[in-house]
């Protein structure tokens, strides 16, 4: 009904927001595979956490499995952005399967400490979520037994290493800045002589994101994040907003929104996780102005120019 006026909703929109460039790379790592292979190529686990990601690659000959041995013979394979152990691709080069990797390169560069660490005769403290296929891949980079996960302070409190004096610490790309602050502090504190990684192992895109949330937070209401479940950095995103004191909520698509969670919200702040693609912001501010009259800004408080470079298998395709 045109007489019918809509009541005001201000948006800060975050920037930076959504893909990172290991995410992207990854889409594009699919997307090249089909283009060459022809189509199907599998991929092992979701490319990246996004169920709208999947389905798009899916409906252009992509199919996904979780583990290797669901991947029949003669057929390419692609490994996720999150990146695999390293039994995953001596077990396909076994096979004479044509694979690629889709590891993050940020994600590979904590790999490749880990696996310089061990050689040195360090044991390694990971901090990381338990279950995170990150977190397995990492693990996996090294023989069993010289890497004990750290998921908390407490964790880090309660480790008893057998070898105190010969450490040396690495984390997941996708945690809160704050918790592994913390949890690095107490490490430190616990173990003088424990080493830290070559520059930061969270990653651009992750901090990045948190500190546009933190900076928009005190100015909302609310705060909207776009993002799966399953992804590490968008439920960092989710906490970041609570503890700069707004109510938070994580949607996978417009679909999600609950309206009477919005009632008493006068500025809504959106972001979306490094694996949420632009098109599903711009789908959560077309259905919020068919409940109101938005009122759209965008907050930068970072840009981002990194690009990776495409693996060489699949550069010149
Ligand atoms: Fe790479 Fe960071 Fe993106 Fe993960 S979130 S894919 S580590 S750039």
């Amino acid at each position: 009904d045109a007489n019918t006026t809509l009541p005001p909703l201000r948006l800060l929109i975050a920037a930076p927001r959504g893909f990172c460039a290991g995410v992207d790379r990854a889409i594009r790592i699919v997307e090249l595979a089909i283009q060459k292979f022809g189509a199907p190529v599998y991929v092992r686990h979701e490319i990246v956490h996004n169920r709208f990601v999947v389905d798009s690659l899916k409906a252009q000959g992509a199919v996904f499995v979780e583990e290797l041995d669901e991947v029949p013979d003669g057929v390419p394979v692609v490994f996720s952005a999150h990146g695999v152990p390293k039994a995953v691709p001596h077990k396909a080069e076994e096979r004479g399967l044509d694979y690629v990797d889709a590891t993050c390169p940020l994600v590979s560069k904590v790999h490749r400490q880990a696996e310089r660490l061990v050689d040195d005769g360090r044991h390694i403290l990971f901090i990381g979520h338990k279950g995170h296929p990150e977190v397995i891949g990492t693990f996996g980079q090294v023989p069993d037994g010289r890497m004990t996960l750290v998921e908390t302070v407490a964790d880090a409190e309660a480790v008893q290493p057998a070898d105190p004096d010969n450490l040396a610490f690495l984390t997941q790309t996708t945690l809160s800045v704050d918790d592994t602050a913390a949890t690095i502090a107490v490490l430190q504190r616990r173990f003088p002589s424990i080493q830290a990684p070559r520059g930061e192992d969270i990653c651009y895109a992750t901090s990045n994101r948190q500190a546009a949330v933190k900076a928009i937070a005190v100015q909302c209401d609310a705060m909207l994040v776009i993002g799966a479940p399953n992804s590490s950095n968008s439920l960092r995103l989710v906490e970041v907003a609570e503890r700069g004191g707004v109510k938070a909520a994580l949607i996978q698509r417009a679909d999600d929104i609950d309206f009477a969670w919005l009632d008493d919200v006068r500025t809504l702040g959106i972001t979306a996780g490094a694996s949420a693609p632009e098109v599903l912001v711009r789908e959560v501010v077309d259905r919020l102005a068919t409940r109101f009259t938005v009122d759209e800004s965008e907050v930068t408080t970072a840009s981002e120019n990194m690009v990776f470079k495409l693996p060489r298998s699949l550069a010149a395709a």
